[in-house]
């Protein structure tokens, strides 16, 4: 494969029109909004994975914010899917009830 720029699909979910979009939000949100310090150079979900492309659903990050922000969301997934495997279904007592 070749010509890939961006090397993600995730620019396939973005919207037509996102880097308008992307504009308006760091133009109202021109300090990242988790530390409020550095100044914002993404726009980036606030509830990750929703897909919800409105202004109200994103925010203007920082980079270093959006990484941090990025990887604990790719921890917290991991935390859902355990591997399988030394789970025992509990003990069922017949006659208790
Ligand atoms: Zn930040």
């Amino acid at each position: 494969m070749s010509g890939a720029w961006e090397g993600s699909d995730r620019v396939k979910r973005l919207p037509p029109g996102w880097r308008k979009l992307r504009a308006r939000i760091l133009k109202r949100d021109p300090i990242c909004k988790i530390c409020g310090v550095r100044p914002s150079r993404f726009c980036d979900h606030i509830v990750a994975k929703a897909d919800d492309h409105s202004e109200a659903g994103l925010q203007g990050v920082c980079g270093p914010c959006h990484d941090q922000k990025s990887s604990a969301e790719g921890n917290a997934a991991q935390r859902e899917n355990p591997r399988p495997g030394r789970t025992r279904p509990p003990e069922q007592h017949p006659g208790i009830k």
